[in-house]
């Protein structure tokens, strides 16, 4: 049983038609000047279309990219290429619990005359609106805040934050969305620079968007044929984009009754969870926390014994972000909320989706309930 939707989810039976059919059919090349060429770049424009109208923006500020840490480079790399005409070293700031792709574009920066200020976060994973005004300097060009946190679930106070910065011109405003998109509703107003990710939205892997508002400064940061406004060369992923519009489409158009069904999920298991005396959860609660991410630890056993027992037991979970989790032994960002290396050595993240009903809730508490019972039992060593 699939308890990991943050780190994919299964393709929409519908737009998996799609894919099917534009691969099969819309095969040339769409900057190519014959019939089939204007085919194929007429479907890149209505998806890019269809998809501006549910954000609320303009077409040309979507540009398509293979995915959301593609995005995050981008936004990042891209402003600051771009600032490297008024700034020899621009500043950035990024909160402590960012996505990997965009941490690590960070610390790159860092080596490459760029002043990075990594934020904290308080211990329900909030950054501080005050301490991030704070940190604005002469030379700010970026401040990039996620949404929602791919591990504990936390929601940032992203309108807030965008309206302070709007009173600091120079500051663009990057927000990775992609735990945020289809499972509350988004409103664009002050972001600048938006990521998403169509395998988390029953989309296809490989595919994603850079929204980038029309009054932001931005610079490719590869060259090839100019698609994508120049900012985003190569040939474009035409089924891949047609399909990434439908899978939109669809989350953005259910997202009012998924979230309630989510919620609804979340609050049975959070209660669940939080009865059993040896595990403690890591999400914040209640409108603080993503309705599909609940996380918790069980001290003193690591997530991978856990981890495994559970996957034995057909209970398929993660312990942080899949792109993480095979080279770490601790979740950076749990340690950065809680302070506490053997809580963020030992998490467990859910995640659900609107196909989640409360019978499958029902067996994962049962199943969680029944490891918890055979490691006091046994001993963790026993499963190491
Ligand atoms: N940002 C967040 C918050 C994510 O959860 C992920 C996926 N783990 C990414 C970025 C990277 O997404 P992609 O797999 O599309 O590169």
């Amino acid at each position: 049983m699939y308890f990991d939707y943050c780190a994919s989810t299964p393709v929409n039976p519908e737009v998996l038609d799609i894919f099917c059919a534009v691969s099969k059919n819309m095969y040339a090349n769409p900057s190519s000047v014959h019939k089939l060429g204007y085919q194929a770049s007429s479907l890149i424009e209505e998806s890019r279309e269809k998809i501006s109208k549910l954000f609320k923006i303009a077409p040309s500020e979507i540009v398509f990219t293979s995915g959301a840490t593609e995005s995050n480079n981008l936004a990042i790399l891209g402003v600051v290429r771009a600032s490297r005409k008024v700034f020899a070293s621009p500043h950035i700031i990024i909160s402590a619990i960012e996505h990997s792709s965009v941490y690590s574009c960070a610390e790159y920066l860092k080596k490459d005359n760029v002043e990075v200020t990594i934020l904290p976060v308080d211990s329900n994973g909030l950054v501080s609106i005050k301490q991030l005004e704070e940190s604005l300097k002469e030379n700010t060009v970026l401040v990039s805040i996620m949404y929602a946190n791919n591990e504990t679930g936390v929601i940032q106070p992203i309108k807030e934050i965008g309206e302070m910065l709007k009173l600091h011109n120079q500051v663009s405003f990057h927000v990775d969305g992609v735990q945020a998109v289809g499972k509350m509703e988004i409103a664009l107003g002050s972001i600048d620079l938006f990521t998403f990710s169509g395998h988390k939205i029953g989309g296809p892997k490989g595919i994603g968007a850079l929204i980038v508002k029309s009054n932001t400064v931005i610079a490719p940061i590869i060259w090839g044929g100019g698609q994508e406004y120049g900012i985003r060369p190569g040939t474009e992923n035409v089924p891949a984009i047609a399909s990434l519009a439908h899978a939109v489409e669809i989350c953005i158009l259910e997202q009012l009754s998924r979230t309630r069904h989510l919620q609804d999920i979340h609050h049975y298991i959070y209660n669940e969870i939080r009865s059993i005396p040896e595990l403690e959860i890591n999400s914040p609660r209640g409108h603080l926390c993503a309705p599909h991410i609940l996380n918790f630890s069980y001290r003193g056993v690591p997530s991978s014994i856990s981890i495994n027992i559970l996957t034995q037991k057909g209970i398929l979970v993660s312990s942080q972000s899949a792109c993480s989790s095979k080279s770490n032994k601790f979740s950076r960002v749990l340690l950065a909320i809680t302070n506490d290396k053997d809580i963020a050595s030992s998490s467990i993240r859910l995640s659900f989706s609107e196909a989640t009903t409360f019978s499958d809730a029902d067996v994962l508490l049962q199943e969680i309930q029944d490891m918890v019972k055979q490691i006091k039992t046994n001993g963790k060593y026993s499963y190491a």
